[in-house]
């Protein structure tokens, strides 16, 4: 195993490089104020081509050791329709193939809708391909499309990954728990709803930073400083100690994630 102690935690999901909800000038206080709440890693998430090389830049950027800040590549099911350029990973390498998956929630009348999840299928496909071809983990966005998910994750069957943002049933997180080795994402959503909570083996911490701010901060801006209070919510709401929320959400990120691997 790891020669670690884990006592820090990590936000596996945030997207503080994006220019449309974080001004330049603010990013690294930002990143300050996570520090100050032990909050020592963060991954920052692509949506489409150019939004991930923006995630890479913003990391290199503030972190040339690359010990605080990591980024993900990956084209979000809702841009499928954009056209993408294969990614080329020699000289730099992202820690994940994210975020990718189905997203059903937001169609309406007018869309062809086998023809929409014709194409997001298609696109999840072959970002699963890239994490295959370069051995990476997988951050999935899925929202009610839990069905064709299990269906095209089951003809994957080496890929490793964390169904982010998890805001299904209890029905779906079963078939997660016991259908995949995935890992689940919990964010501040839990803290102001009724969903069900994994089991902490299973939990990764996330803020989605700037969607989502737990409570108390509920429609503020998210930023990775706010795990803490969702990892303070979790404790209180499994029984345990801060602490062991901390050492075991951190030890699953390790397990999930090369952070080392530069
Ligand atoms: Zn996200």
């Amino acid at each position: 195993m790891y020669n670690m102690s884990f006592d820090y935690f990590i936000d596996s999901h945030c997207h503080i490089h994006d220019k449309d909800f974080f001004d330049p000038n603010i990013r690294n206080t930002l990143i300050q104020r996570a520090l100050e709440k032990n909050i020592k890693k963060m991954i920052l998430i692509g949506t489409d081509h150019e939004d991930s090389l923006a995630a890479r830049d913003f990391a290199n950027s503030q972190d040339k050791k690359h010990e605080i800040l990591f980024w993900s590549y990956g084209v979000h099911p809702s841009e499928w329709k954009k056209n993408r350029p294969i990614p080329d990973f020699k000289t730099n390498k992202p820690i994940a193939i994210g975020e990718v998956g189905l997203d059903y929630h937001f169609f309406n009348d007018n869309d062809d809708i086998p023809a929409e999840k014709a194409g997001q299928k298609q696109l999840f496909t072959e970002m699963l391909c890239l994490a295959e071809k370069y051995d990476l983990p997988v951050i999935f966005h899925v929202r009610e499309a839990f069905d064709d998910f299990f269906e095209i994750i089951h003809e994957h069957p080496s890929i490793r990954g964390v169904v982010h943002s998890f805001s299904d049933n209890k029905k779906n997180l079963k078939r997660i728990l016991s259908e995949t080795n995935f890992y689940v994402g919990v964010n501040g959503l839990s803290t102001y709803s009724t969903l069900p909570t994994p089991p902490i083996e299973r939990i990764l911490l996330e803020t989605d930073a700037p969607f989502l701010a737990p409570v108390p901060f509920r429609g503020e801006t998210n930023e990775p400083a706010y795990i803490y209070n969702i990892a303070e919510w979790l404790a209180k709401k499994l029984k345990l100690d801060l602490k062991d929320i901390q050492k075991i959400t951190t030890k699953n990120a390790f397990e999930l994630f090369s952070f080392d691997k530069k």
